[in-house]
């Protein structure tokens, strides 16, 4: 296969996709295969010769997409979403195109400089102070560990990026029990360990309380311990929970400790003034992170890290080998210098593309119906006979239950066997509940009016 093969193949492909979106809603949204049936179906040994393209592209279209859960299908309710919408694909189609390494500004200077002005630009649709400046990432995961990675080092003077951490203080993190697991991973790579991730507790709106914060830190320092940081949750994954963000930024401010806050998936809402008051108090963060890829509409994968100095970090992951020195041109961003991996594709051309073709106000219109069809689902599910709502919405995020685990279980994995909606699950105080997030780019309102129907659909077996 050539480029001119590619001519042809990627109009086909482009179709392919047409056909594939707009046939969305007659599938089941989950794949209904067994473990093992896709692999069963492919030979086992790499073909020898070459095989023509109109095989192989066959061969995808009849084992690939009946064993895919779609991602895309606008009665998505599981997980968080991981969007795409129509104008971030044609974006990642570009890049694809170009296949770029934005490692340093002279390998690409347009992904560098589109990724600064794409930072900017998000930092004032979200109505960050202009104070921060940022970078992207792959995922938010890679994000948190970077600005723990850059907490243990401003703990331990950076220190440990030259002597390693043996015989160094023993440094401890601080998040509640509501951030995600991404916390525990960072704090685990990152040679703090997990033992010294305090899970601090919360109150009864499952905010962390700073009360407990304070005295978690003092009980930290008068042990010995040295305090590194602190990680708030803006929209935890389980239920939603948002941590006091202004208060408990206060408490670690008056111990000179660094915050980070995780908005993965709520950022994109803060887009919309009306919500902002979730998070009162950003502006005193460190480190923010949110995910385009998930509600706001990006191509995955798509993170942003707003940064309000972004020194400790590049001095705590930048390298610059001699071959990758950038002569006399000091004024420059290396981005690689702010994340994890040397390479870096150019993830900011999808976001020019998604906010210009539908405006912040087209996108806010979006995020509003589905908080807005997200509670009709849940006073709609609400009236249904044995079934109580568990945490209230959050956004547009809700969990409910029936009134033990075994029903709540049997009930899900019926509703999701039938295909017709997809929801997922959580322990929310040691109960198993089914989540229900709204935020597929292109549902509708009837399609969300459908959570209810098949959860009394499948009510009782
Ligand atoms: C999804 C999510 C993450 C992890 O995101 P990745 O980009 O997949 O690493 C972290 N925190 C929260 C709150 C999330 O919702």
């Amino acid at each position: 296969m050539d480029h001119e093969d590619l001519r042809h193949w990627s109009k086909r492909a482009a179709d392919w996709a047409a056909d594939y979106h707009a046939g969305l809603r007659d599938r089941p949204v989950r794949a209904p295969l067994v473990p093992g049936a896709v692999a069963a179906s492919l030979p086992t040994q790499p073909p020898e010769a070459p095989e023509p393209i109109a095989q192989i592209f066959e061969d995808f279209e009849r084992i690939v997409p009946p064993g895919m859960t779609h991602w895309q299908h606008p009665r998505f309710f599981a997980y968080f979403p991981a969007n795409a919408a129509p104008a971030s694909i044609l974006a990642e189609q570009l890049v694809n195109a170009m296949a770029c390494q934005g490692m340093i500004w002279q390998t690409s200077p347009a992904a560098t400089e589109v990724e600064q002005v794409m930072i900017t630009w998000l930092r004032e649709a979200l109505g960050l102070p202009e104070s921060f400046t940022g970078t992207l990432h792959d995922s938010a995961t890679t994000a948190t560990l970077s600005a723990v990675l850059t907490m243990r080092e401003q703990a331990l003077g950076f220190e440990g990026i030259l002597k390693g951490l043996s015989g160094q203080p023993r440094l401890r993190l601080y998040a509640s029990a509501e951030t995600h697991s991404s916390v525990d991973k960072a704090a685990q790579l990152s040679g703090i360990g997990q033992e010294n991730l305090v899970k601090v507790a919360t109150d009864d709106s499952l905010s962390m309380s700073p009360q407990a914060l304070e005295a978690a830190i003092k009980t930290d320092l008068a042990a010995g311990y040295r305090p590194a940081g602190v990680v708030l949750c803006a929209g935890g994954t389980s239920v939603g929970a948002f941590d006091r963000i202004k208060d408990c930024i206060a408490v670690a401010k008056s111990h000179g400790l660094p915050v980070h806050v995780d908005a993965a998936w709520a950022g994109s809402a803060m887009i919309c003034p009306e919500y902002r008051a979730l998070w009162d108090g950003i502006e005193g963060a460190d480190s923010v992170i949110f995910n385009p890829h998930k509600w706001l509409g990006a191509q995955f994968d798509c993170a942003v890290q707003f940064l309000r100095d972004p020194g400790p970090q590049v001095r705590t992951l930048g390298l610059r080998p001699s071959y990758l020195e950038t002569a006399g041109r000091e004024e420059i961003v290396n981005f690689n210098e702010w994340t994890v991996p040397l390479g870096r594709r150019f993830r900011a051309l999808k976001i020019w593309f998604l906010l210009r073709a539908y405006g912040l106000e087209g996108l806010r219109a979006r995020i509003r119906n589905h908080v807005t069809w997200a509670e009709e689902a849940c006073e709609a599910l609400r009236a249904l006979p044995g079934l109580s709502i568990v945490t209230e919405p959050r956004l547009s995020l809700f969990t409910f239950a029936l009134k033990d685990d075994i029903a709540t279980e049997a009930l899900l994995q019926r509703i999701n066997d039938e295909g017709r909606i997809y929801l997922t699950q959580t322990r929310h105080k040691g109960r198993f509940v089914i989540r229900v997030q709204v935020g597929q780019f292109d549902c509708s309102q009837s399609d969300v009016q459908e959570i209810a129907l098949a959860v009394q659909r499948h009510l009782t077996p």
